[in-house]
């Protein structure tokens, strides 16, 4: 049988078994550069997304995982982190036949990343601070007072479809380390590796710490973001589920955090080094067919040096290879779905129809022996900031090239924008990098390089580009309460004054 072609079934992952679904149905998962079915998974709905919050409140409630010493528990995810080295061929395969991640990526920066994650939170976990001591105040009398940090509780991480593996280990990595428990519901067309990775996992944690409820948003996704027992919902997607997905929590004011939508701003100066520039603005527009949220679809490119730019992007581009993921020489895979290139080819006419140049790709293309979804890598020009194409997220191989008259004009458009996921300046002045990278309203801003990520650096967007951080210590906060705790240091009932407030003749 080819490699790929044998179709597997998953049940759903709760109190660490597998478990099937109430209903006994399933759905079919796709290769997307095959087209053929390589999976049948559960389709879990409202009672399973119970039956896993369930399991997931009970692990949390018997302290197996929550007490443990801040050691022990460091200890534990350095355990994750080597079981899921030991099957990175593994996991990095099931990855590529699902998402059409090229496995060059996936096995050199992916799994390697999510190993460090969760070794970085394991070493995290060891500095942070769970407890403050506050100075004796004067006023109203004295107390001790402290600030501690507690795990919130249940989560739930609902995530999408580009990076499967690596955005589930965002949230499980810091929830885990902080001492939640978690459900993870993954995207529809990339379940299987976020269904193994739990598998690994849940070989070091009690059962129950991690659960994986599988099915479409609104049978799984819509009732857990909803769920009366869940105390924090963690998402990735568009910024239109996002908000959906607010108003969801809002049934029981759970904690959230929100990585949503981008179309992000790079901008080029004058100065910039246009060898490094010139890969490295492709690298972050065209990495994963630009299906990843922070990729720099908008390039501002000042009147001096746009020619030359346009010549040698158009050369660059053009060389790319297009292929098969699993193919080590190639450089862009499909695009996950029919309905992903159809939404990619409708930008690309909607480009064409208000007045942009296509300067190269612009089309589908076929490749003998693959039945996917391929895209060539596209370069829009004479791109104006309000065209649909500057505006909206295409979340596909396509780049607009927008021309400014100075700085003051770049960061304006730059900023011009409901997203503020992230930005990039190209120059060899660094002051003057920073002096714009002030400016830009972005979480992230990379100086002269692309899609730089840091397990220990926070990741996240200002505007509608999502709520709270991941990654760093920053998600270790997101994942915990807050508790102030106040023990009054005053013995005698004549000294508390404040009690006048309610008793006149104290
Ligand atoms: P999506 O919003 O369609 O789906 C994301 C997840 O939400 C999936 O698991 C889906 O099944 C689930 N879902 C859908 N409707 C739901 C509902 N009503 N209630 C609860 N869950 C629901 O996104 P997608 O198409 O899978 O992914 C692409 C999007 O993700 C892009 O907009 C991209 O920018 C964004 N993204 C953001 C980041 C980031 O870190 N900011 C990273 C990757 C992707």
């Amino acid at each position: 049988m080819a490699i790929g072609l044998e179709v597997k079934t998953y049940d759903l992952f709760i109190n660490g078994e597998w478990t099937p679904s109430e209903s006994g149905e399933t759905f079919d998962v796709y290769n997307p550069t095959l087209g053929n079915v390589i999976a049948k998974v559960a389709q879990g709905n409202e009672r399973d997304v119970d039956k896993a919050v369930s399991a997931a409140r009970k692990a949390f409630e018997s302290k197996s995982w929550r007490s443990l010493s801040i050691s022990e528990r460091s200890e534990c995810m350095f355990q994750i982190a080597s079981k899921i080295a030991e099957n990175a061929e593994e996991l990095a395969f099931l990855e590529t036949i699902s998402s059409g991640a090229t496995i060059r990526r996936v096995s050199s920066y992916d799994i390697m990343s999510i190993v460090d994650l969760f070794q970085t939170m394991g070493r995290l976990i060891k500095s942070y601070v769970y407890s403050e001591t506050l100075p004796v105040p004067p006023y109203p009398g004295p107390a001790h007072n402290f600030i501690w940090r507690e795990p919130v509780g249940v989560c739930a991480a609902i995530t999408p479809w580009n990076l499967p593996l690596l955005i589930a280990s965002w949230k499980i990595a810091p929830a885990l380390a902080m001492g939640n428990t978690i459900v993870v519901k993954p995207a529809s067309y990339t379940p299987i590796s976020t269904l193994r990775l739990a598998e690994i996992i849940s070989e070091v944690v009690p059962p129950g710490v991690i659960n994986v409820v599988t099915g479409s948003g609104s049978r799984v996704g819509e009732p857990l973001a909803g769920h009366m027992d869940v105390d924090k919902v963690a998402f990735t997607g568009s910024t239109e589920v996002g908000k959906q997905i607010m108003r969801l929590a809002a049934n029981n004011i759970k904690k959230i955090t929100l990585e949503l939508g981008g179309k992000s701003p790079n901008i080029l100066l004058e100065d910039a080094d246009l060898d490094i520039a010139l890969p490295g603005s492709l690298f972050g527009v065209f990495l994963h067919s630009g299906q990843l949220c922070e990729s720099g679809t908008r390039l501002f490119v000042p009147k001096s040096i746009y020619e030359e730019v346009i010549s040698r992007l158009k050369e660059l581009t053009e060389n790319l290879k297009v292929g098969d993921p699993l193919d080590p020489t190639t450089d862009v895979g499909p695009v996950i779905s029919k309905k992903q290139k159809e939404t990619i080819l409708f930008y690309i006419q909607s480009g064409l129809e208000q007045g942009a140049t296509l300067l190269c790709g612009g089309k589908e293309i076929n490749i003998p022996g693959l039945n996917g979804h391929f895209i060539a890598p596209t370069i829009f020009t004479n791109v104006t900031n309000d065209m649909k194409i500057a505006q909206e997220e295409i979340f596909g191989p396509v780049l607009s090239v927008i021309q400014y008259e100075d700085i003051e004009d770049a960061i304006r458009m730059a900023n011009d924008t409901i997203y503020g996921l992230v930005s990039g300046v190209w120059t060899r002045d660094v002051n003057k990098a920073y002096e714009i990278a002030r400016r830009l309203r972005s979480g992230v801003v990379w100086i002269n390089d692309w899609h730089m990520l840091r397990n220990d650096a926070p990741f996240g967007g200002y505007k509608q580009s999502g709520i709270g951080r991941e990654m760093g210590r920053h998600s270790l906060d997101e994942y915990t309460e807050i508790k102030h705790v106040h023990t009054s240091l005053v013995p005698e009932l004549k000294r508390r004054h404040w009690y006048k407030m309610l008793f006149s003749n104290l």
